[in-house]
């Protein structure tokens, strides 16, 4: 198929916007004599007038061709190597055009592991630059960026999708969130961040594949649900992850127990956390992971607690600890949070029944907890959500201000 090409002088990319490392990588391969194209994200943000997060390169040089024109440059990765290209504030990505993955049969997984000279990964894998826009997730992802003439080139129709604000999966929705389930969620995220819709038939295939998240990788699971809290948009993936019906999913001991019927209020709190973590976001905040879950789950923690204090007889901050640990164990299998954020997680939910005791003596132990900070947090958002402890509250107020 040919591409639509957009020459340099009808859009608005130019070499001041993109980090002058990735310059130098797209100039180095051009002058190298290769293709060399600015990709996905990277183009997608530059034409929306956004930021860029990073920039990726893609071009036709093999991983040991991009070496020996980088002297400042590592490979990476054993199944699909990429090159990493460093500057001192700066890693470069650049990938190989790269066709579609073979069919995971026994022969292709034999030959590319066994082949380190990357003679059999290069048959297998690397592709043209059209087989490299095509096996990317969404038509506005797929959009490159020539520096040989300044011109973007367009093979999936990203640019239209860009003007009407539409994520749309490239390929056959239900094929391709088969193939990767993440893809689900990486949609709500770029339809919440960018303010996009979510195409039609990629919303239906959505809600029938969704439950194929459950066998995802549980470490790409786990970085991509801190990329849906963080992405300064989260209200909005709520929304979406309600509507797509993932939370049963992801977090099914959440979902049943939101569906229960005095399952009331169970989404304020949720909607409360969302909302929350976008305003610390969006004020420059950089919030610990352990209190994004805290949070998350908090109100779910809380009730699994006071069922373990009846039932085992244990104190309110056992119980908490213990309902926190249970939690993450029954879901460290879905999703792999890591030891160190499950342990700041029990501490954040432990400390809070320490809230309540308002002694000069107890503040100052508080105030010197390195998890002070993140447990206090927590207890205002509770506090403020569930109209409880407001006198506490306030006490706890004036504690840290006579403090600083
Ligand atoms: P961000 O702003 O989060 O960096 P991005 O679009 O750059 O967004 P990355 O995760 O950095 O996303 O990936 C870079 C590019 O690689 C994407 O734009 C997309 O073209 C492709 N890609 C990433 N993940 C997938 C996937 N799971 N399936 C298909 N293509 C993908
Ligand atoms: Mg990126």
């Amino acid at each position: 198929m040919e591409p639509k090409i957009i020459a340099r002088p009808d859009h608005i990319i130019s070499r001041r916007n993109i980090s002058s490392a990735a310059n130098k990588v797209l100039y180095g391969l051009k002058d190298a004599g290769y293709t060399a194209y600015l990709a996905g994200g990277g183009v997608r943000d530059l034409l929306l007038e956004r930021n860029p997060k990073d920039f990726d390169v893609a071009t036709n040089a093999t991983p040991e061709e991009v070496k020996r024109v980088f002297r400042n440059c590592r490979l990476i990765g054993r199944r699909f190597r990429l090159a990493h290209v460093y500057f001192h504030n700066e890693v470069i990505e650049v990938a190989t055009f790269r066709a579609p993955a073979p069919e995971e049969d026994e022969q292709t997984e034999g030959n590319t592991f066994q082949t380190e000279n990357g003679v059999v990964l290069r048959d297998n894998v690397f592709g043209t630059p059209e087989q490299d826009a095509l096996r990317r997730d969404f038509t506005v992802n797929a959009l490159f960026y020539n520096i040989g003439d300044f011109s973007i080139i367009d093979y999936a129709g990203g640019l239209e999708d860009l003007n009407k604000k539409i994520i749309r999966v490239i390929g056959d929705p239900d094929t391709r969130f088969t193939e990767d389930p993440v893809r689900i969620l990486r949609a709500i995220r770029f339809a919440a961040s960018l303010g996009f819709t979510i195409e039609d038939n990629a919303r239906q295939a959505a809600l029938r594949q969704a439950e194929r998240l459950e066998a995802c990788s549980s470490s790409r699971l786990y970085e991509e649900i801190q990329k849906l809290l963080s992405c300064g948009k989260a209200e909005r993936v709520f929304e979406l992850s309600c509507e797509l019906e993932i939370f049963e999913h992801l977090f099914p001991e959440i979902g049943a127990w939101r569906n229960d019927p005095d399952g009331e209020g169970k989404t304020h709190w949720l909607q409360k956390t969302f909302k929350q973590i976008d305003r610390w976001r969006n004020a420059g905040f950089d919030i610990n992971p352990a209190l994004l879950f805290a949070l998350l789950f908090g109100e779910y923690h809380e009730w699994v607690a006071e069922q373990l204090m009846k039932s085992d007889g244990l104190s309110h901050a056992e119980a908490l600890i213990e309902a926190t640990h249970r939690h993450c164990r029954q879901l460290c299998d879905r999703i792999r949070i890591p030891k160190a954020v499950t342990a700041h997680i029990a501490s954040i939910m432990a400390g809070q029944p320490r809230f309540l005791k308002t002694t000069s003596k107890n503040a100052a132990r508080m105030l010197r907890h390195r998890d002070f900070l993140d447990a206090f947090l927590y207890f205002k958002f509770a506090a403020r959500t569930t109209g409880r402890y407001a006198k506490e509250l306030a006490w706890w107020e004036e504690q840290r201000k006579k403090k600083s």
